[in-house]
């Protein structure tokens, strides 16, 4: 969207003009993550970064750059607030701990080579010749790794719950309909590193007993799902994918499908409805997946960022990982940083990182020297966390302990000029329209939810209205069907809990 392909075109141009293309290889990875900053070129062995590349800065880079071998000034990363400038060591990436992200930006993702070069199919090698699956169900377990889509459930439980499931087939699903507004982690993976979800959904595949996976992806993501179709065939093209892998007797294959768009179908049963070819609508658990999920059979449904954490896992092992993160809350999360602040962009960091050192030590503090209000958390089914909780540390106990909850990895800051209803009202108005209808809970109490909502921020609304908003809201997350209803008075219930003076400003000001 910020016009690199052209960019990549560009230079690839300006060097052919010149004779250096045996010299210069031009490569687009994925996601470097700076998003803030982009278009980005980075020059190895230089190990230089240019920042904000236009169509017009390409030739100074090469004639400045790579002929006269000047660093081009103007275009180094400058910090806002020192002035500072940095051609390496850019300060975004510290503090971050890229393990999910390890290789995204990094290989050229479209050739398999260079995956296998980074360790790649290492992980799949170790646990086909030399583990027994419920050695690898153990590893996992030990990990402590829980599922980066949301609900935080422990990964090799739920493993070993769909490995015990009797049954004559069972699939793994790799849950890649990321949904939530601002929130692109799971994108940048597919696009910045598609084997490492091969890989983990193989070894998935061979600890649980499964011949066949499935990649549930949006349409929305064309990159993605381009990049994952040249992965999934050089897979087969090498052994990886289809009968006898690496020479075992393990079978396993791959598919990709593609969802339309709904938000509830990120939920694992309604995900695995559209699968079918039914509506995609939740049912009713249990039976969980992991008991009789697609088609009827044992079904293991795993989000692309925990997928992306298991190769390592495996090769380095379980105390590797769990010596990483909080008592409870293991390994590192990936976190899409946007709104008011100056770094925007694909972080990743140990849990237990406080708020207070995403925002301003990797984020750089809030956009033009404003005052921090909140940060929002876990998308339309989070909450808004005031600055009183800025040095709390991120991990599923604490964020859920202040009112909010980790989610899938958004994370949006807002600063003092942002109306805090107008924020419970945007994530409302998501989830109203993203509803699936079937239980009434949900489809009927979103819609008044919004339009009490609507009648505050107009000005029309009295207290008695905020106490029926605040009613209706523990009814709802009491009775609704799934997650997605569940979780959908979160923004409104933690912005009255933190923020109720403003919700009372609109109603004693403009009445
Ligand atoms: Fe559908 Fe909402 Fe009910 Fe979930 S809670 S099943 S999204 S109507």
């Amino acid at each position: 969207s910020s016009g690199s392909p052209r960019i990549a075109e560009r230079l690839e141009e300006e060097l052919n003009k010149r004779g250096l293309t045996e010299l210069i290889k031009v490569f687009q990875p994925g996601c470097f993550g700076f998003c803030e900053k982009g278009p980005m070129i980075e020059i190895f062995p230089d190990n230089v970064t240019y920042c904000e590349v236009s169509e017009e800065d390409v030739t100074t880079i090469v004639e400045e750059h790579f002929i006269q071998g000047n660093l081009v000034e103007h275009l180094v990363f400058m910090d806002p607030n020192t002035k500072e400038r940095f051609a390496t060591n850019i300060p975004f990436y510290d503090g971050q701990l890229r393990i999910a992200l390890r290789n995204v930006g990094y290989i050229a993702p479209e050739n398999i080579l260079e995956y296998i070069a980074a360790d790649g199919y290492q992980a799949l090698a170790k646990v086909l010749f030399t583990m027994k699956p419920f050695e690898v169900i153990d590893v996992l377990k030990q990990s402590g790794l829980r599922g980066r889509g949301g609900a935080g459930f422990p990964t090799g439980t739920k493993w070993e719950f769909t490995r015990k499931s009797e049954a004559d087939q069972r699939y793994i699903i790799c849950n890649a309909d990321e949904g939530d507004p601002g929130a692109f982690m799971d994108r940048s993976v597919l696009e910045g590193d598609p084997h490492s979800v091969l890989e983990a959904m193989l070894i998935a595949g061979s600890a649980i007993g499964a011949s066949e996976g499935f990649i549930y992806v949006r349409a929305e993501y064309p990159a993605a799902i381009h990049r994952l179709k040249i992965a999934i065939a050089q897979a087969r093209e090498y052994g990886l994918l289809g009968k006898g892998i690496l020479g075992s007797d393990f079978c396993f294959d791959i598919e990709l499908k593609l969802g339309a768009g709904a938000f509830v179908c990120g939920e694992e049963t309604a995900l695995i409805h559209s699968i079918e070819g039914a509506r995609g609508e939740p049912s009713v658990k249990p039976p969980f997946p992991a008991q009789k999920g697609l088609w009827g059979k044992p079904t293991c449904v795993n989000n692309v960022e925990t997928l992306a954490n298991i190769p390592p896992i495996i090769l380095k092992g379980a105390e590797w990982f769990s010596a990483i993160g909080t008592e409870k809350s293991k390994g590192t999360k990936v976190f899409a940083l946007a709104g008011k602040v100056n770094n925007v962009g694909l972080v990743e960091v140990p849990m237990g990182t406080t708020l207070r050192q995403i925002i301003f030590d990797i984020g750089g503090g809030i956009k033009q020297r404003k005052t921090f209000k909140a940060a929002q958390t876990g998308g339309p089914s989070g909450g808004c966390i005031p600055t009183k909780y800025l040095d709390s540390p991120i991990d599923y106990e604490s964020l859920t302990a202040i009112g909010s909850m980790m989610g899938s990895g958004g994370l949006i800051v807002l600063d003092e000029d942002d109306c805090m209803v107008n924020i419970a009202k945007f994530f409302q108005e998501f989830t109203m329209d993203e509803s699936c209808g079937r239980c009434t809970a949900c489809r009927v109490g979103t819609k008044r939810l919004y339009e009490i909502l609507t009648k505050i921020t107009e000005g029309k609304a009295s207290l008695e209205d905020l106490d029926n908003l605040e009613r209706l809201c523990h009814i709802i997350k009491d009775t609704a069907l799934c997650g997605l209803g569940q979780s959908a008075p979160n923004p409104i219930l933690s912005t009255l809990k933190y923020f109720r003076e403003e919700y009372i400003a609109h109603v004693v000001d403009k009445t």
